[in-house]
């Protein structure tokens, strides 16, 4: 019945002939103490220290800010960091910062005292152990067993725990950074990368399309690099590269084919990282460098449907983004929906509808087990006072994707595409979905 009313509801947008220009207003992100409308976070300078002895990531985040309001303060978030000296501007004038009350998942805000003038604002910090975003591995916990192996999980709101930021998926800001790591291992991150080691253990980065914080993403270890194609690779520890370079041999085809799809890949390169055995993630879209647990890695190319949805994340999601995570369904349901699409086209329509049967059946057992009338179940969810990554299921994933296919069924394919490309290309953050169907359909 919901379905039924929701494709009525659109049929009816699709009839309007009437052009109206939406009003796109900000939505407040709970998730965040920034406030973004009055100081906003641009562009980070990171200069990092990386210590596998401390378990430590120490440094300074500069942020070239624009203080919108031109009032006397700038807050970012921070959870579990050692604040130990905020200066401004490039002759780092001091100035004075205090932290605000705890709250539960969230950390606290950090208040900064700014001038009406002021355009950097640096920031001296160390993680602590407590921080949930890195995950310090042993040797015995890698592949290779040889050497540590440090990677980071920012989504949902857990970059506030390595980088003091405006820890909101509706502010973007572009990246430089230098990090300093030992001479035998490696640093990649959601950026331009490099492909050996060098003799200095210092690597810079530079990020140069605005991203939302929780795509800031690192890993350092005893990583290789493998070509695949002129703008594709893998990196992977020295005993999982070939088989990983073998496993994902269709990586160039797949970007080729979401390009036909969805318009140009905006990022440059596409590489994965494939992570020691203890990544809790199936993958995360980081910019650039998705990051996948080596499960896929199954020997037959049978487990690459994962990454079409990490490849198709550089699109839907990476390029447009949830303003806040109750909306979490616009990344992840029209990244399935992108996911089933690339696969459609590089695999064909007999895999395509197999795959329809198990999203189904997916979609079926978390309705179940949540219950039909758990508000969880929901599209847009409520994830106020909340850890948002609680209560995250398939949902907004196979919901999501079964919603579009109804409107999909209901306009006809070459109507969507032209939607959900022009989503694509629209405005960064989905702040009001309904508009952009509107706006399409009429
Ligand atoms: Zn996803």
């Amino acid at each position: 019945m919901k379905k039924i009313f929701l494709l009525a509801t659109l049929c009816l947008m699709a009839c309007q002939t009437e052009k109206k220009t939406e009003k796109l207003t900000a939505v407040k992100d709970e998730h965040s103490f920034a406030q973004p409308e009055k100081a906003v976070a641009k562009h980070l300078n990171l200069d990092i220290v990386v210590d596998f002895n401390a378990q430590t990531i120490s440094g300074k985040a500069s942020w070239d800010i624009e203080n919108i309001a031109k009032g006397d303060e700038i807050i970012f978030d921070e959870n579990t960091l050692e604040i130990t000296k905020v200066t401004l501007d490039a002759d780092e004038k001091p100035t004075s910062f205090s932290l605000g009350t705890e709250v539960e998942f969230h950390g606290k805000p950090l208040h900064i005292k700014i001038d009406k003038n002021t355009t950097k604002v640096n920031i001296y910090y160390k993680t602590t152990k407590d921080g949930v975003a890195l995950q310090w591995l042993n040797p015995q916990q890698t592949a290779d067993k040889k050497y540590p192996f440090l990677f980071s999980q920012g989504e949902s709101i857990w970059t506030r725990t390595w980088i003091p930021c405006q820890d909101s998926p509706s502010i973007r800001f572009t990246y430089d950074a230098k990090v300093t790591v030992d001479k035998a291992l490696l640093a990649v991150m959601s950026a331009e990368n490099p492909q050996q080691k060098n003799d200095t253990g210092i690597y810079t980065f530079k990020q140069s399309k605005a991203i939302p914080s929780y795509l800031m993403a690192i890993a350092v270890g005893d990583m290789q690099f493998k070509a695949i194609d002129s703008r594709t690779g893998v990196y992977a520890e020295p005993s999982m590269v070939e088989k990983s370079a073998w496993e994902f041999a269709e990586l160039g085809k797949m970007v080729n084919a979401a390009e036909k799809l969805y318009g140009p890949y905006r990022w440059g390169r596409y590489d994965v990282l494939v992570l020691p055995p203890s990544f809790p993630y199936g993958g995360m879209e980081n910019p650039n460098l998705t990051f996948l647990t080596p499960g896929v890695v199954a020997g037959d190319r049978s487990l690459t449907s994962i990454l079409a949805h990490e490849l198709g994340h550089s699109w839907s999601g990476n390029l447009v983004t949830n303003a806040t995570w109750d909306d979490v369904w616009l990344n992840e349901g029209f990244t399935t929906y992108v996911e089933h699409r690339i696969g459609e086209a590089v695999f064909g329509i007999k895999e395509a509808k197999m795959q329809d049967v198990l999203s189904r059946k997916v979609l079926s057992d978390n309705m179940a087990e949540y219950g039909k009338n758990n508000p969880d179940t929901r599209l847009k969810v409520s994830t106020s006072g909340r850890n948002p990554d609680d209560g995250l299921s398939d949902i907004p994933y196979e919901k999501g994707y079964a919603f579009l296919q109804v409107v999909e069924n209901a306009v006809g394919r070459e109507k969507m595409d032209e939607f959900v490309k022009g989503y694509f290309a629209g405005p960064r953050i989905s702040i009001n979905y309904y508009g952009r169907f509107r706006e399409i359909f009429q």
